[in-house]
């Protein structure tokens, strides 16, 4: 079993070879995965939304000021609020 992410997705979790793929280095797509891994190995609701919060709430705790420049740069792309708002990060 894969975590099934969109298509531009750069990373995901195999479940059945417990291991996750990054495409591309980055901290948030790696927490992001770790998360699915973590809820699933723990029995624990796992979706996409709770992946995503769970991630980038993680990295803003972290680091607050380097997280709001990579949302405010595009670099994070900020999808539960997007999809649920049409608003953008200002
Ligand atoms: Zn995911």
């Amino acid at each position: 079993m894969v975590i099934q992410e969109n298509m531009h997705s750069p990373g995901h979790y195999n479940v059945s070879a417990n291991k996750i793929a990054i495409n591309k280095p980055s901290l948030v797509t790696y927490l992001h995965e770790f998360c699915h891994y973590k809820r699933i190995h723990l029995k624990q609701k796992n979706t996409e939304h709770i992946a995503r919060g769970w991630s980038i709430s993680l990295f803003y705790l972290a680091t607050p000021k380097l997280c709001l420049k990579s949302i405010k740069s595009g670099k994070i792309i900020h999808q539960n609020r997007i999809q649920q708002t049409g608003d953008k990060v200002k």
